[in-house]
């Protein structure tokens, strides 16, 4: 993906709106590759199964093997788990289904549930700003969730039902293969590194994803920086690592 080079008065006005100050070229991101993490798969099959309603699919083909339409197709009808009762919509991922940039929340909201797209609420504009910031539109990344269906009252994803979409989610890491992943919040990050380290001892390393080590950069979620300000410095510098990882590859 060519990165999009922005008018500098432009990238400032996104970083003002980010409530950040110009960035001043400091060489202090450090990125240490660090082994994949060994902890065991929190969320067993057992579970999923036994949280899975009975499945009518009338097509028995695996998710690992369905295509774009397909899969776009079999999460529409989903129903897995009990998330499905609650829906509005399901929130597939959107953007560039080759894009080297793969962004993953945790899961739908009000406003994502109502529109069927991820990260469109405020917590979305937030992030939209922050990737234009660095140079990239929504359009030219891809942007998708742990979970493809808003959990009611906004709860964090039960383990169950992240076992439910793991599949599909693996199934778009396949199809896009992208080669960055940008973890948005503590839900993303713990379930994608199968760790319950703190997210901010996650931040500001890279850590390697899945059997091609994809390189994955962890930041906070914008809801989080909607509600703490002062560290969306940090989370700068999060897209800054991850930028610098994209060039050096
Ligand atoms: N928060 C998320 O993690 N994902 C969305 O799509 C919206 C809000």
């Amino acid at each position: 993906m060519a990165s999009v080079v922005m008018d500098d008065a432009l990238r400032d006005a996104y970083l003002e709106a980010m409530g950040i100050e110009r960035w001043v070229c400091r060489d202090h991101a450090s990125v240490t590759a660090v082994l994949p993490n060994a902890a065991a798969q929190a969320v067993t099959a057992a579970t999923a199964a036994e949280t899975a309603t009975a499945t009518a699919s009338q097509d028995d083909t695996p998710v690992s093997a369905l295509d774009w339409p397909e899969l776009a197709s079999r999460v529409a009808g989903c129903t897995r788990c009990a998330l499905h009762e609650t829906r509005t919509h399901t929130v597939f991922g959107t953007g560039n289904r080759t894009a080297d940039w793969l962004i993953i929340g945790e899961a739908p909201g009000a406003d994502e549930d109502r529109q069927g797209e991820p990260f469109v609420g405020r917590a979305g504009q937030l992030l939209t700003a922050m990737l234009q910031a660095i140079g990239y539109s929504r359009e030219a990344v891809y942007i998708t969730n742990i979970l493809k269906c808003r959990p009611p009252g906004n709860r964090d994803p039960l383990p169950a039902e992240v076992a439910c979409c793991h599949d599909y989610l693996e199934r778009q890491i396949e199809l896009i293969g992208p080669k960055l992943i940008l973890a948005v919040g503590r839900v993303a990050a713990h379930n994608l590194l199968q760790t319950d380290i703190p997210i901010g001892r996650l931040r500001g390393r890279v850590h390697p994803y899945g059997k091609a080590g994809i390189p994955l950069v962890v930041t906070y979620h914008p809801a989080y920086l909607l509600r703490s300000p002062l560290e969306k410095r940090k989370s700068w510098e999060d897209l800054r690592l991850a930028l610098q990882v994209y060039r050096g590859l």
